[in-house]
Parts: C-alpha cells; structure tokens; sequence
C-alpha cells in the first residue's frame, strides 16, 4: 500500500477523516486533541511504563497543567512547560500541522512556518501561569473511551474517532 492510498475503510466511508498529517509515535502521546479551548491529551511517563500524565495548554492564555492519571502533580511543571507539555505540542503538530496548532492556540511565532520548536517558544516567552488541573480527569476518561474501541468487534462502518490509529495496514 503506498502512500496516499485509501484502505477500504476510508472509501467506503461517508464520514469526513482527516488524515494526520504526519504519522505520529502512539506509544508516546497516545491521545493528543484540539478541544474546549485547550490543547490537552495523554503522555507516558518516560520512567514508568504504567504512569501517564494528563497534559494541557490554554489557548491564548497558555495557561498550562500537567498531572498524572492519579491526580498527582507533575514535578517539572511547576514555573514552565514541563517535557510532558513538550511532547505533547510536538504530537499535536504531527497530528494536526503546525499552522493549524498555532491558530487554535491563537500563537504566533516570529517568523517563517511554524514549528513545534517555534509554537513552544513563543508560548514559552509569555512566561504562562499554571493553569488549573480540574479538566484532567476529563481528558482522561475521553482518552479510556477511545482505548474501549479496541474492544469493539471489528464492522465496515465508520468510526471516526478512530483515526488516531495509525494508518499501517489495510482493514480486509
Ligand atoms: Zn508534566
């Protein structure tokens, strides 16, 4: 299958996916959205394979928060974006472009193309506050309900929301 081209999924649906507009590492960011004026998903611990952290960036504000799943604050959020916060703007470019990042945060990096380096700096450079964490478990359950398609028996119709999968093969 080359690229570009259509699984039998995506033909045959008639609801609109957008395609990432590059592959992203799941194992990483497993859940990265664009959502309630936030950009906010689900980073692994680099440490502890069964730790994540519940990350999120207010738009305009850049109002951040980072936790774990169990409501613990993340050590190296506390006066800046910590590498959780990082990771999660680099995915959410690869996920959505940068430009489209940018936008939804309403940034505006000095010149050129945006890049996850730029969009992080320029939100770096407004020196942020904290932001409150009370959307966490929130995001959280949205990213428990998209693990729960796993277990759905496999149909021809569409799911939209799984379009976080990566697209590595084609549905027979
Ligand atoms: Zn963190």
């Amino acid at each position: 299958m080359g690229v570009g081209a259509l699984s039998v999924w995506e033909k045959s649906s008639t609801a609109r996916v957008t395609a990432p507009a590059r592959p992203r590492k799941l194992a990483k960011v497993p859940f990265v959205e664009l959502a309630d004026g936030r950009l906010q998903g689900v980073v692994s611990s680099g440490s502890d394979i069964g730790r994540v952290y519940v990350s999120s960036v207010a738009a305009r504000t850049y109002a951040f928060a980072c936790s774990t799943n169990n409501n613990r604050p993340c050590g190296g959020a506390r006066g800046m974006f910590c590498k959780h916060i990082q990771a999660l703007v680099a995915e959410a470019v690869l996920q959505y472009g940068a430009e489209r990042v940018a936008r939804y945060l309403a940034v505006e990096p000095p010149d050129g193309e945006p890049t996850a380096q730029s969009i992080t700096g320029a939100m770096s450079a407004e020196r942020p506050e904290k932001g409150d964490a009370s959307a966490a478990a929130q995001v959280f359950s949205r990213f428990l309900r998209q693990l729960a398609y796993l277990e759905r028996e496999p149909v021809t119709t569409p799911l939209p929301e799984m379009q976080w999968f990566p697209p590595t093969r084609a549905v027979a």
